[in-house]
């Protein structure tokens, strides 16, 4: 079986094809081009910049990512596109050339939840079985799944104001440091002192499993306006501090739902917690999560750091997911983007009967 996978649901223009190689996949080609350059004199993605670039640029994509894996359209047995939640403008570019290719083809179409995509991913690039916890950390969620098999998410945990890469990105916004933020943030503070600022650990010692971070982008911002102007020694220690209060808070957080994760399977010896989304890539939090996991008897999988960041073959896997579960519905092609979409809802009426 073969996908093409496209993605356009962000400032992220990609394409992918993958094949079913034994129980996982390979990868054949994973074209992602980014639009960074578009939206740094902005200093965060703007909808409408987004939207013409993904017309310009989406076509030119995705004949990349079949002549690099060296197949053509009438070789592939489906096409999965993101349509949703994201930015409205890129999903409908996405979906409706998703939908003419898989209409002129004569191929499926399978509509995929791009939160979808980042949950799967370790399936594709470690095998890993269900169930397991994932913990997704991207731009616009934060939140803790318990998946038990495709289509079958149960959200355990969310922020109840911004998502952690929005922290990262807000953060990195008014210290002056480049967009994107996340990246900018974690290379400033390789160079700081984390124990200059002591930021708030918001919910810290809460029973309730959720996350929040709008109290520590505020911390962040008297910080800078009580030192402004700010040295760069200042702007690398605030971010060092920042990442730092950050893990602390991930782990204390994320250890409620290990232990329920623990109570529910008693019968797995070392179960798996996925970290997956943008802000997976940070190598700190990678490192917190692992000392974490080892302290509470978990194996940490983290996905390579270029399918953590918005790409296509994490949309294509998923579709082949669907596919092979059955989930795939041929009338498809009516499927409208959605803005909104959590995945915990992610049955959608097309795609059968919701669990
Ligand atoms: P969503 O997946 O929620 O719809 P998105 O697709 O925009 O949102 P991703 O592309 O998955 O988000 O992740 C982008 C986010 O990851 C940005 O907020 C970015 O700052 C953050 N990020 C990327 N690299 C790092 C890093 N090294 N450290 C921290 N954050 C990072
Ligand atoms: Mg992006
Ligand atoms: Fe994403």
């Amino acid at each position: 079986t073969r996908i093409l996978g496209i993605e356009t649901s962000c400032d992220e223009t990609a394409a992918a094809v993958i094949e079913d190689a034994g129980d996982a996949a390979k990868i054949l080609s994973n074209v992602v081009l980014s639009q960074i350059e578009e939206h740094a004199a902005f200093g965060g993605v703007v909808p409408e910049i987004a939207a013409r670039a993904h017309v310009e640029a989406l076509d030119g994509v995705i004949e990349a990512a079949l002549a690099e894996a060296g197949v053509t359209l009438d070789t592939v047995d489906a096409v999965a596109a993101t349509a949703g939640p994201g930015l409205i403008g890129g999903l409908i570019v996405g979906l409706t050339t998703a939908k003419a290719l898989a209409a002129a083809a004569g191929k499926p179409l399978i509509p995929i939840n791009h939160l979808e995509g980042h949950a799967l991913t370790a399936r594709l690039t470690d095998g890993l079985e269900f169930p397991y916890l994932l913990l997704l950390v991207s731009g616009g969620h934060t939140q803790i799944v318990h998946v038990a098999g495709v289509d079958r998410y149960a959200r355990w945990a969310s922020t109840i104001d911004d998502a952690l890469g929005e922290a990262f990105d807000k953060t990195a916004k008014l210290l002056g440091l480049p967009y994107p933020g996340g990246p900018s943030v974690e290379k400033a503070a390789s160079t700081g002192n984390p124990r200059r600022f002591s930021f708030p650990r918001p919910l810290k010692g809460e029973a309730r499993p959720d996350f929040s971070f709008s109290g520590l982008k505020t911390a962040v911002r008297r910080a800078a306006t009580e030192l402004s102007p700010l040295s760069d020694q200042d702007v690398a220690d605030i971010c060092a501090s920042f990442q730092r209060a950050v893990t602390e808070t991930l782990s204390d957080r994320v250890v409620r739902s290990l232990e329920r994760f623990r109570s529910e399977h008693p019968d797995l010896d070392t179960p798996a917690l996925v970290v997956a989304g943008g802000v997976a890539a940070n190598q700190a939090i990678r490192a917190a999560l692992e000392e974490l996991c080892r302290e509470h008897g978990f194996r940490l999988v983290a996905p390579p750091i270029k399918l953590c960041g918005d790409n296509a073959a994490m949309i294509a896997w998923a579709g082949m997911e669907r596919l092979k579960a059955g989930l795939a519905e041929d009338d498809a092609l009516s499927f409208a983007p959605r803005p909104r979409w959590p995945l915990d809802s992610s049955s959608a009426p097309l795609f059968g009967a919701g669990k």
